[in-house]
């Protein structure tokens, strides 16, 4: 994320405005540029960054937006695009949870001017290590980037700028090519797993599940549910052998990291109520229907005696 922010050569302390649910990471990315990250509320239902919220934080200093389609939900880019094309600002995707996510008939991270992903092991399209893509249709960008991984060098001993190594390891990427082909039928079992959770567990009133939306298909990355009593859920459904977890306990600007941009919490209710219900249900290619089954009649049994 931080070399696509480098391709845009802005000027230290421009603002770019991020959700204020998301991993640290969109976050660290603006700041190592020397930009200044403005936090945005989310939707409650897709947990992607709220276009009202958005709309209202721009100033003469508003330069990029980075909708972060978190837990692999595709984030509202129609209106996030033509809201930015009005606005003159650029749109950078963070697509590290959604790789092969769609929305209406794009692909996430095909959308914004520059935009990238990950392959951490556990992402959508995991790698056998660490890993990252940029994606872009912008030639300059695209020699830029080339050149600024590779300590700035796109022949060889011959150095135009100062740059660095962030080159995807050939490993990786040989591992990725074949998994790649695989993306789709694994994203495809996903959305019926989440079907199946739906369908087990809408009646349970503690428990708010995602919306499922015919706009866009999800990659997945994890299974949120809201609920209130996510803490005792979270400890019942370890003693079925469940293993759950929570993205993310605690928002980003509340970390010690970013208790410098002094971000009133009271802003953020979404984020903040997020953060208190969330938790992750198992979801991968592979868990079986009756798995499925199996943790839902554990949220059940434990909504009996709660
Ligand atoms: C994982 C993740 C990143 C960072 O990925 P790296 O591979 O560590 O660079 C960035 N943004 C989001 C939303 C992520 O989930």
């Amino acid at each position: 994320m931080k070399i696509c922010l480098e391709a845009l050569n802005l000027n230290s302390g421009d603002e770019v405005i991020v959700p204020a649910h998301t991993f640290i990471a969109t976050f660290s990315a603006v700041i190592q540029t020397g930009l200044l990250p403005v936090p945005a509320d989310v939707n409650p239902d897709t947990f992607t960054i709220d276009p009202q919220h958005l709309s209202s934080l721009i100033t003469n200093r508003t330069r990029v937006v980075i909708p972060v389609h978190l837990y692999g939900f595709p984030a509202e880019m129609s209106q996030i695009m033509e809201f930015s094309a009005e606005k003159n600002l650029f749109v950078i995707e963070d697509f590290a949870q959604s790789t092969g996510a769609k929305y209406r008939n794009a692909r996430t991270g095909s959308l914004g001017i520059i935009n990238g992903t990950s392959f951490y092991p556990v992402k959508s399209l995991g790698a056998f290590g660490d890993g990252g893509i940029i994606t872009t249709n912008n030639k300059e960008m695209a020699d830029f980037c080339l050149k600024y991984r590779n300590y700035g060098s796109l022949e060889k001993y011959h150095f135009e700028m100062i740059g660095f190594n962030s080159r995807l390891d050939e490993l990786q990427a040989a591992m990725l090519s074949v998994k790649l082909r695989q993306l789709d039928k694994w994203i495809g079992e996903k959305n019926k797993i989440a079907r199946r959770y739906i369908d087990n567990l809408k009646e349970v009133p503690d428990i708010q599940l995602p919306a499922i939306k015919n706009h866009f298909i999800p990659s997945w990355h994890i299974f949120p549910v809201l609920c209130e009593k996510r803490d005792e859920l979270q400890t019942y459904l370890n003693t079925k052998g469940i293993e759950t977890l929570v993205h993310y306990p605690v928002p980003a600007y509340r970390q010690p990291a970013l208790k410098f941009l002094q971000v009133n919490k009271e802003n953020f209710p979404v984020t903040e109520m997020i953060s208190r219900k969330e938790l992750s249900l198992p979801i991968y290619p592979g868990l079986s229907d009756e798995e499925v089954d199996y943790i839902s009649e554990c949220i059940l049994d434990f909504y009996k005696s709660n």
